[in-house]
């Protein structure tokens, strides 16, 4: 993991995350009251015992106080807070199963604790309160809806779902990463009707695409490498990270993700997926694909 990321600090009860954090504010505080323990990390000022090279040397630390309660029993046995990432080699997809995470760390770690498969799938939603307005820095299961109706207000943060320029101050440094980014080269199609396009891909029987879509794969698609995601938002977040790391397995040459709507649970995953895509999105039916490579695809 790069130096410079910053790590999430995870609590098991509301007095070790006072010993972290000072001047919380109102809004903080009802955040916290709502979402915490749950999926949602709050980015607040620190105390002097949290270390520098847990925050990358900033003034402020990411907390979290997770419900899972092998988790919890784990930092409440130990007595302190745990800073810690998401079991997978950075950049690389989250581990969600005991599997995927044995295979990625293998002989690296030197223990793993077998909690069953992740319930939600993706990682927790990163707010920071800016003038007593938060901001969604990672959207996740604790929605964007969810938090306004809680603080009267929220902002999406425009990394969210775009690209950092490399001059630009980020909010958060996870922003600038490269993340999620399985080996196979990934493009994201952002098309109303992505299921009939795709159909175009049968011409191409030589061509040797993957394609993940949301749902059954209709009768009329005869590609054979088409695997569904999941039905609704909460399958397809269970599901994706699992689903890319097999599919990055098969050797094909472009690995083509359908986009779901960017609404409720649904912005978390367009976030997850525009990265894994490396901000590689057809948003038109006429752009080409890929124009260096062995795939030419002309809608
Ligand atoms: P992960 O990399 O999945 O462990 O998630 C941690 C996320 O929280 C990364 O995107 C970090 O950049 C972000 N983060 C951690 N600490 C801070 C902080 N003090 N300020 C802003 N973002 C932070
Ligand atoms: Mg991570």
């Amino acid at each position: 993991r790069p130096s410079d990321n910053p790590l999430i600090v995870h609590v098991s009860d509301f007095d070790m995350l006072e010993k972290c954090v000072q001047n919380v504010s109102d809004i903080e505080r009802k955040l916290i009251d709502k979402f915490m323990p749950g999926p949602f990390t709050l980015i607040l000022e620190k105390k002097r015992c949290i270390p520098p090279e847990v925050t990358a040397g900033l003034d402020t630390v990411a907390v979290r106080m997770p419900n899972n309660m092998i988790a919890n029993r784990i930092i409440s046995e130990f007595g302190r807070p745990i800073a810690a990432p998401s079991a997978n080699v950075s950049g690389k997809p989250s581990g969600t199963r005991l599997e995927d995470i044995k295979n990625e760390l293998g002989n690296n770690v030197f223990a793993l604790i077998d909690g069953g498969s992740a319930e939600i799938g993706l990682e927790s939603t990163v707010v920071r309160v800016v003038n007593d307005v938060p901001v969604i820095l990672r959207p996740g299961w604790v929605t964007a809806e969810e938090i306004e109706a809680v603080a009267g207000t929220v902002r999406v943060d425009e990394h969210v779902l775009h690209d950092v320029r490399c001059d630009e101050m980020v909010l958060s440094p996870g922003m600038k990463h490269r993340h999620y980014a399985p080996k196979t080269r990934c493009v994201l199609v952002d098309i109303e009707d992505f299921m009939e396009r795709i159909s175009v891909l049968n011409l191409f029987v030589n061509s040797n695409v993957c394609v993940l879509g949301i749902g059954k794969r209709p009768d009329e698609l005869a590609i054979s490498s088409y695997f569904s995601m999941g039905e609704s938002a909460d399958e397809i977040s269970r599901n994706i990270f699992a689903l890319l790391r097999k599919v990055d397995l098969l050797g094909c040459d472009l690995i083509l993700i359908q986009s779901v709507k960017s609404e409720g649970l649904g912005l978390a995953i367009m976030n997850r997926l525009i990265r894994t895509c490396e901000y590689n999105v057809i948003k038109s039916k006429a752009e080409v694909v890929d124009s260096g490579g062995k795939v030419r695809w002309d809608f």
